[in-house]
């Protein structure tokens, strides 16, 4: 009744025999055409990127796109699976940027001009089709693509479009001003699951500011930071105003910092002096004089008179740092709400390619991280520094490029994800999901902390917005 088993198969050999054998007799379309219409089985694929070539990650998840729809083969669903090509994006405007030896956003704009870049992006996107192809069906995974379809299409552009007007018509889409993550290098704000996937352990320059209190001698809040070119346009300090702060006298100054940080701010000092003890509350109101004086002549910060004052913010922690920390409203999330909160002015010193911009007078044109070292330096020539040190910690950076990413003040435009956070939970609750614990788990923690998802990029490759602005301001969606 069987055919005897040969105990030395070959098994790509095998393989290849069935290939064979279903390319023939045309058994996947068979597959579909045999099953009535109307009897189907939805298979939604995320489409790859064709300026790249497949590798393991895309053989082991294209295993399972192919033994779900198998399944429901077999079941008697009728399962189509048009192959789709995601054509849009950095990755791709990396790849051109490359190959021109063109470097961010104004290298597009002013050398090479923006359609001849989108030309030359949509010349590369199919590159790798055919390897694409071959490995897929030697893989052994049923797709078609005969009919495939492209992320660059019209039609296809058309659809995001109409997914759009639906989130406008329901009021789910907004501009917002908000702190991202911003990559210099692509000129891009990134969304948040970009910014998951690129974090990477770095040393970087670690500093612990002196910020001299006015109206008393040689007196000095200590605040401690891991981006110091943040510092500079620093409108305001927070402190924790439940926390215990000591002033402690060191040679002939006076330095104020939680008291839980005396072993981290003293290290290496022998002689030192406690000589007051207070809650945090009592430093709240206290006026200091700023590093650096670049922004005294701006309206925004010589008519405010909350600059450079100490707030309370109940996200400070004395866990790390001096228990005093700087309110950087344009580079961070937490500041842009603690300068919102205190009416401190958002001063945007550096263009979103990570340099400085004219508003930093002497670093003006430098790169953020390098600017650094020069920047505490001339600060330590003024005796605003009480140490500085390498620090090793996390840091995001580009998934595409791998430059440090920075958080970055700017307009963006936004799905608001958590006006509907619990519909999503509650569906979320009713999938079934291989394996339970996915589902239950990392994708239900995903759900539960979901915020806006930012939908803009600052580029030139992708489906345009569907939203235009008269020189009135009037916003309409089309
Ligand atoms: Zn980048």
């Amino acid at each position: 009744m069987f055919q005897p088993v040969n105990p030395k198969q070959n098994f790509p050999e095998l393989e290849k025999q069935i290939l064979g054998f279903w390319k023939e007799n045309q058994t996947f379309q068979k597959s579909i055409d045999q099953r009535p219409v109307g009897s189907d089985y939805i298979f939604y694929d995320g489409p790859p990127f064709a300026t790249g070539l497949p590798h393991y990650g895309h053989i082991l998840a294209g295993t399972m796109k192919d033994v779900v729809p198998r399944y429901w083969t077999m079941k008697g669903k009728r399962v189509e699976r048009r192959f789709g090509w995601d054509c849009h994006g950095l990755p791709v405007e990396y790849e051109v940027e490359k190959e021109l030896g063109l470097s961010g956003r104004k290298d597009i704009v002013e050398k090479y001009g923006v359609n001849e870049f989108c030309e030359k992006c949509r010349s590369i996107v199919l590159r790798y089709t055919n390897e694409w192809e071959s490995t897929v069906e030697r893989m052994e995974r049923w797709v078609d693509f005969k009919n495939d379809y492209k992320t660059m299409d019209p039609t296809f552009m058309e659809s995001i479009w109409w997914v759009f007007g639906q989130l406008w018509d329901k009021g789910l889409i907004y501009e917002g001003h908000k702190s991202m993550h911003v990559c210099p290098r692509c000129v891009t704000p990134l969304s948040n699951f970009e910014v998951t996937l690129g974090y990477k352990e770095v040393s970087d320059l670690s500093v612990i500011w002196k910020f001299k209190v006015v109206g008393q001698e040689n007196t000095y809040l200590l605040a401690w930071t891991t981006t110091p070119w943040s510092s500079v346009s620093t409108m305001g300090l927070s402190i924790g105003p439940e926390f215990d702060y000591v002033k402690v006298k060191v040679g002939d100054e006076t330095i104020i910092f939680a008291k839980q940080r005396l072993e981290f701010i003293l290290k290496g000092i022998e002689e030192y002096e406690i000589i007051e003890e207070f809650k945090g509350a009592k430093l709240v109101g206290t006026a200091y004089e700023h590093l650096v004086d670049f922004f005294n002549e701006l309206p925004e910060v010589k008519e405010n008179s909350k600059v450079y004052h100490v707030y309370a913010g109940d996200y400070v922690e004395v866990t790390e740092g001096t228990g005093i920390v700087t309110i950087n409203g344009a580079y961070g999330d937490i500041d842009m709400q603690a300068a919102k909160k205190n009416g401190l002015p958002i001063v945007m010193d550096v263009d979103m390619d990570g340099h400085f911009n004219a508003l930093a007078k002497t670093y003006q044109c430098l790169f953020v991280k390098e600017a650094e070292s020069k920047l505490v330096e001339d600060l330590e020539k003024e005796n605003k520094v009480w140490r500085k040190e390498r620090y090793k910690h996390s840091y995001p950076h580009c998934w595409r490029c791998d430059s440090p990413l920075l958080s970055y003040a700017t307009s963006s435009w936004f799905v608001k994800v958590e006006a509907i956070k619990d519909r999503m939970i509650a569906n979320n609750n009713q999938i079934h999901w291989v394996p339970d614990h996915v589902g239950k788990g990392r994708f239900a923690d995903w759900l539960n902390n979901a915020r806006d998802w930012c939908i803009s990029r600052n580029r030139f490759w992708g489906t345009p917005l569907p939203v235009w602005r008269s020189e009135d301001g009037e916003v309409l969606c089309v």
